[in-house]
């Protein structure tokens, strides 16, 4: 890490500082109160494990962005294959004139994503787009309409993965009508499922459902994320996802994996359907591909992704040669830094924590993920309810000492640890500490 931002945290000011003050106040004049932020601070630059911010604060980064910052914030190789490519040229448009690193980026992603099959891929800007055109590339297929989709599902904000996505507020309410064509189906939820409801039983729960509600032979796709991301960490029980891939497969619907939050290294394989052993016929990543340059993408086998007419497919900014060049960027510094390495390790110490700690305090109902995406779930230790208020206090405490922690959650009470994997092991240990010292003070 070639970082020039001290890597620990420091508490210049109270939080929000002033400069920070000043700088939200003049986002409350000039940008839509729809736009929400987390923290009441701003950056001015990040590396490694720590976001400073205008006041030179350093914060704990806890949350890489949403799980971008994969690599790291500006890590080394994606900021100097970003100036290289941003001094060649910015944009062509590669419906135009296309370029290399897009056909790189293509060429890598059928290298990485699970299967040894012939694959394509085609590029986008964003998890919600690229998930918009999985759906495209299914119906086109199959010559079918229907998408199934999950309970605590989060596929996007645009008009069909709204549809798509499951919680209400504040992704949907108000924003409808949705597009049609969705079916939600139960989602196999081990530690709220009823005892004995193993991977095997939860899949016929929701296949029965989708037969009986949808039929077989109207199924495009299934689309699932293989550790639901803001519905709140979930894994679901081994075996779920492959009885749904067989079903799929039987009845000629496409298995589609959006692991536009789970993918990328983040669960220490490239891809978290690999611990599943499940080969998905779609697969759309984001998020971490780049390295916080915006870009998605879908990559399938061959003859579902070439069954498209020409033109079917694009954008204007699909595949942005900036973006390109932070992805193949990001991909070597997976390889050359054994970062799946690290998020495996990750894994090991944020879930020792936290269930050293749970066995402490009962409110914390489930420690669950897998390698750096891994979740705490608050709940009332006498009923087993969803606790949201704990989850929420815990994390403004976090806040308030200069840890960014995300909650997420149907019910809003999972705390998510998304470091970046070029955080150290001491600014990880300090993070959890502080965030365990929030539960303690929130008696
Ligand atoms: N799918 C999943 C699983 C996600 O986690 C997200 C973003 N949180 C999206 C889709 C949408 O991605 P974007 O915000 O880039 O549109």
């Amino acid at each position: 890490m070639s970082s020039n931002v001290p890597q620990s945290r420091h508490l210049a000011t109270p939080l929000p500082g002033p400069a920070s003050v000043e700088l939200m106040k003049r986002k409350h004049s000039a940008v839509s109160a729809g736009v929400a932020t987390t923290m009441p601070v701003f950056a001015a630059r990040a590396a490694g494990g720590i976001v400073e911010d205008v006041d030179g604060n350093r914060l704990i980064d806890l949350g890489s962005g949403i799980a971008v910052t994969t690599v790291g914030n500006s890590a080394p190789r994606v900021v100097e294959a970003v100036r290289e490519q941003v001094e060649a040229f910015t944009h062509t448009c590669f419906m135009v004139t296309p370029y290399e690193g897009y056909v790189a980026v293509a060429e890598k992603l059928a290298e990485l994503s699970p299967g040894d099959h012939e694959k394509r891929t085609a590029l986008f800007n964003s998890g919600s787009e690229a998930v918009e055109n999985a759906v495209k590339i299914a119906r086109v297929h199959t010559g079918r309409d229907a998408v199934v989709v999950f309970d605590h599902a989060y596929h996007g904000r645009t008009n069909l993965t709204m549809a798509m996505t499951a919680k209400n507020m504040p992704y949907k309410k108000g924003f409808g009508p949705f597009a049609g064509e969705v079916y939600r189906a139960p989602m196999s939820y081990p530690f709220r499922d009823a005892e004995g409801i193993d991977g095997k039983l939860a899949a016929e729960r929701a296949i029965d459902l989708i037969q009986a509600q949808v039929g077989a032979d109207q199924v495009a796709a299934v689309v699932i994320e293989p550790v639901q991301g803001e519905g709140g960490f979930i894994v679901p029980a081994p075996g779920f996802l492959a009885a749904l891939a067989e079903w799929c497969r039987a009845n000629g619907a496409l298995f589609v994996a959006d692991e536009v939050q789970s993918g990328f290294g983040r669960t220490g394989t490239w891809f978290a359907v690999e611990h599943e052993g499940v080969v998905p016929d779609l697969l759309v990543s984001a998020k971490g591909i780049a390295g916080g340059l915006p870009l998605s993408a879908v990559t399938g086998r061959a003859e579902i992704m070439d069954s498209v007419h020409g033109g079917g497919l694009g954008g204007t900014y699909g595949g942005n040669p900036l973006a390109c060049a932070a992805a193949l960027a990001v991909i070597e510094t997976i390889e050359a830094d054994g970062l799946l390495e690290r998020a495996r390790q990750i894994e090991e110490l944020v879930v020792g924590t936290l269930r050293s700690l749970q066995q402490r305090d009962p409110r914390i109902g489930d420690v669950r993920g897998r390698g750096a995406m891994i979740a705490a779930e608050f709940v009332d230790p006498a009923t087993g309810r969803p606790d949201g208020a704990l989850a929420k206090a815990v994390a403004a405490h976090a806040h308030a000492q200069g840890v960014i922690a995300l909650t997420c959650g149907t019910w809003g009470n999972v705390i998510r640890f998304l470091p970046p994997l070029s955080i150290s092991d001491e600014l990880l240990i300090e993070g959890l500490a502080i965030v365990a010292d929030g539960l303690a003070a929130s008696r």
